[in-house]
């Protein structure tokens, strides 16, 4: 058997990040089911670093993480793990209002630029004539998120842990004090702390532990590309967004992708498109834009996957020892991996807490499980 002095259970970017930190003090082994990293969720985002999603909490969160990806740690990556990419929100006559609560909301985690009709078509000329008003986050940022995975498989290989693919975790007991996880192939791994970033499986690993688990919810959430207009400068294009969750579009690999910012709830699974949203994707990017989506190049989905309060939850289970949630990143867990990674590591080993705007209550696990009598 093998026994480091932690595992974490899941390789994307959850349990990657988190292994990384926690390597600097203990031995580490992340155990995959794939036999790759970052095949589900981390592998298919829209990759963005931005403030127009989430609250005020994962905003913070996203805050502490943006100078890791300007500054990485020494040897941690050989390419930049962010491209400036300016984000647009803008809206119709009828959205004005939503667009100034928004502005009044985002403006002190980023400066801003308020633009009007015209200013939003000089940063986007691919939206309609409905786009009468706007804001710009110039400074946002696009993640290599191949980059990132690796990165942090990098740091944590080099301070002595290891990952394991190919092993989905299929029992979990607690024997003599310590945790022993044995994989669908038999391989059998102990240690007194269990990491549980599973992604949208870790309820399912939480039971498989015996713990209480969180109710977390995946949710589904599809991308198409297609060609873009003849023309089109891609190279300047932003990260282009509806003020409600109808539609995202940006540039990507030479062409378009778009999103139409679905949340069908889904059990943990491969998540695969389906065609209604693929339909609605092309709908919706030609009722906002002058595009015509005449063919699809490709389409994926990906879960989201969220706790009943939105924000997500990292810290030890209130009712077992030594078993740690690190759950519920929804759609922001590439753009706050490094604050939530530096989180655990405090949580876990001790080290001062990372972000000062964010309380250990705000992400306990606790707000999910009933305490022990
Ligand atoms: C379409 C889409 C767009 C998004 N856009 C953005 C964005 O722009 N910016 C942003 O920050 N975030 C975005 N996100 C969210 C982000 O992708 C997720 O928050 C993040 O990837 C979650 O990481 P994770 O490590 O928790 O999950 P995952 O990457 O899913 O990793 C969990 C891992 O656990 C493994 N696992 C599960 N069960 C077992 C088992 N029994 N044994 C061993 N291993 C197991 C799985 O195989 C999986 O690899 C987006 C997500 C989607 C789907």
């Amino acid at each position: 058997m093998s026994a480091p002095d932690i595992i974490v259970i899941g390789g994307g970017i959850a349990g990657l990040s988190a292994a990384a930190a926690l390597s600097a003090h203990g031995r580490v082994a992340v155990l995959e089911a794939e036999e790759q990293v970052g095949y589900h969720s981390s592998g298919r985002s829209a990759t963005m670093l931005h403030y127009a999603l989430g609250d005020r909490l994962v905003r913070a969160l996203t805050l502490a993480s943006r100078a890791f990806f300007e500054h990485p740690p020494e040897g941690f990556t050989e390419v930049p793990l962010g491209r400036r990419t300016p984000v647009l929100v803008h809206a119709r006559e009828d959205e004005r209002a939503a667009l100034d609560r928004l502005h009044a909301e985002i403006s002190r985690f980023a400066d801003l630029e308020t633009l009007d009709a015209a200013g939003v078509h000089a940063l986007c000329p691919l939206l309609n004539d409905q786009a009468v008003a706007g804001i710009a986050e110039l400074e946002a940022m696009r993640i290599d998120a191949h980059a990132l995975l690796q990165g942090n498989l990098r740091q944590l290989r080099s301070r002595g842990g290891e990952l394991r693919t190919g092993a989905r975790i299929q029992s979990i007991a607690r024997e003599g004090g310590v945790w022993v996880v044995t994989s669908d192939k038999g391989e059998r791994f102990s240690a007194a702390i269990l990491v549980d970033a599973a992604g949208s499986w870790a309820d399912e690993i939480g039971r498989l532990a015996g713990v209480q688990v969180l109710g977390l919810q995946p949710k589904r959430r599809t991308i198409i590309t297609f060609d873009a207009p003849p023309g089109t400068d891609l190279e300047h294009l932003p990260f282009t967004k509806t003020i409600d969750d109808e539609l995202y579009f940006g540039a990507e690999s030479g062409r378009l992708f778009a999103s139409p910012m679905d949340e069908t709830p889904s059990e943990p699974c491969d998540a695969q498109p389906d065609e209604y949203d693929v339909a609605l994707a092309a709908h919706r990017m030609e009722d906002r834009t002058t595009v015509e989506v005449r063919q699809i190049h490709s389409k994926w989905a990906g879960l989201r996957t969220f706790t009943s309060d939105q924000h997500p939850a990292a810290g030890f289970a209130p009712d077992a020892d030594g078993f740690f949630w690190l759950a519920g990143q929804g759609g922001f867990g590439l753009q706050t991996s490094p604050a939530m990674a530096a989180i655990v590591e405090s949580l876990v080993a001790g080290t001062p807490w990372p972000v000062a705007d964010v309380a250990a209550a705000d992400l306990s696990p606790s707000r999910f499980v009933r305490q022990p009598a």
